[in-house]
């Protein structure tokens, strides 16, 4: 099979230009002058007026944690990615049971592999007592491993039996110890565990239960207290280190100042970039996240950082769980459930808010969406990238599409969105992945389990420290 795309604005990892792409058995073949002799093809896509982008990887989704139909929400939750330029997605531990043994992952593997309609990864967990389990779950193709510094109770334990508790220190440095040894790349969230229980039990018994009380109960030191302990932890270690959604522009410098001496790596989400505490708020239950969202001066610092490289990518922490789970109760917002959706506009609000609001170079859009997940991840350069011999993963978007953020719109079972009612430019229209068009003209064109399951090609990035 032999597809042209043509005309179209290609982005490639050094800038866009105008060329022709040939894709032969699912690959990119050639990158070919406009206005040459075109190969015969079997396929034929004019992109005039659009721009190629690679696919997105959301490096960082929760499709199975968030309620009790892990199969039906990876089967549409996963169109909703195809639909919106999403390749691959990194699916992380959190289900039933958690993935913290090879059994478990075999298990976790095959539930995904039969439901998904983009290409997964899939990360295992970390729960304190499975340091011999580890390399045998990275044989069986685990990407990373997630670690939490923090937990809901006072005691550690998981919040519910989807989760995994926190580690102590001794057992962070006992796993970072073990993954260092078959290079293997630890992802934590990092958050001070005694700062948000004394926070949070501070403001419950004030009667706080207002929705800046969410902001108050997760202070930005808790963040870079923790992210300073794992960059300590990570140079003594030498093991491959990532810093899960990042929301403090301070913890971004401290990570940056690290590098090369720690191998680290950190990714923002959307949400720390196009809300502020001011919208949680407002909004109030379907902005309630952890970290919480910060002042404007932090978010604004943040996107400082995104305009200076030292960011690797952007995931969306996409936690699709019902609108009912988002209710608040008796307890106000804190009986709100945390985690926000985000897989459907990860790609189309970043291409908007980064490229067309503040002038982002495309390409770097496409390294913060593809390329940067693809390293950190070890899926380059399978992944990640419009250049030959890469798999053709495609997001052919309009520029001049104008559109609503519309959380009922949604094609996964989490029909709400923090960004209700933002206005964007710029849309995907078709989606390929491996060369085969899965979604175009609003329609999906594969069925789940078109998904294939990804391990490491083995590459390592080489950090540069911005
Ligand atoms: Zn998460």
């Amino acid at each position: 099979m032999r597809t042209l795309i043509v005309n179209g604005l290609v982005v490639t990892p050094t800038g866009e230009i105008r060329a022709d792409l040939l894709i032969e058995q699912g690959k990119i073949a050639g990158i070919l002058t406009p206005g040459g002799q075109l190969p015969a093809a079997d396929e034929l896509i004019d992109a005039s007026g659009l721009i190629v982008m690679p696919g997105t990887i959301d490096a960082h989704t929760h499709f199975t944690a968030a309620h009790d139909f892990p199969e039906l929400e990876l089967r549409e939750g996963t169109q909703g990615a195809a639909a919106h330029g999403v390749t691959t997605i990194i699916e992380m531990p959190h289900s039933l049971p958690p993935v913290t043994t090879v059994d478990s992952f075999l298990a976790r593997r095959e539930m995904l592999a039969s439901s998904c309609c983009v290409d997964f990864a899939l990360w295992a967990g970390l729960d304190g007592n499975n340091v011999s389990q580890l390399a045998k779950m990275q044989q069986a193709g685990a990407i990373a491993f997630k670690a939490f510094l923090c937990s809901d109770s006072a005691d550690g334990a998981a919040s519910d039996e989807k989760g995994l508790p926190r580690l102590n220190d001794d057992s962070l440095l006992r796993a970072m110890r073990e993954l260092a040894c078959f290079n293997g790349l630890i992802g934590v969230h990092a958050e001070n565990h005694d700062i948000l229980i004394g926070a949070s039990r501070e403001l419950r018994a004030a009667g706080r239960s207002d929705n800046r009380a969410i902001a108050l109960a997760g202070p930005e030191i808790a963040e870079t207290e923790a992210v300073g302990r794992v960059l300590h932890f990570a140079r003594q270690t030498g093991v491959r280190t990532h810093i899960v959604h990042v929301s403090s522009a301070e913890a971004v410098r401290m990570i940056t100042a690290a590098r090369p001496a720690a191998r680290v790596t950190c990714e923002t989400c959307p949400h720390y970039l196009l809300l502020d505490v001011e919208d949680l708020v407002r909004i109030g239950a379907n902005t309630r996240c952890s970290p919480p969202l910060r002042p404007r001066p932090v978010v604004n610092a943040l996107w400082q950082r995104v305009h200076s490289g030292e960011i690797d990518l952007l995931a969306s922490d996409h936690y699709p769980c019902t609108p009912a789970q988002k209710q608040t109760g008796q307890h106000g917002i804190w009986d709100a459930v945390k985690g926000l959706t985000g897989v459907e506009t990860l790609g189309p609000l970043f291409f908007s808010e980064g490229h067309i609001r503040r002038a982002l170079p495309l390409a770097e859009v496409a390294r913060m969406t593809a390329r940067g997940p693809a390293q950190v991840f070890q899926l380059w350069p399978q992944k990640g990238a419009i250049a030959l011999g890469a798999d053709a993963d495609l997001a052919l978007y309009d520029p001049q599409a104008n559109w609503t953020v519309s959380g009922e719109k949604f094609h996964g079972l989490g029909k709400w969105s923090a960004f209700d009612g933002i206005r964007c430019r710029g849309n995907v229209v078709r989606t390929l992945i491996r060369g085969i068009t899965v979604f175009r003209a609003g329609e999906m064109q594969v069925a789940p389990g078109f998904g294939q399951f990804l391990t490491r090609t083995g590459y390592s990035p080489v950090l540069s420290g911005g």
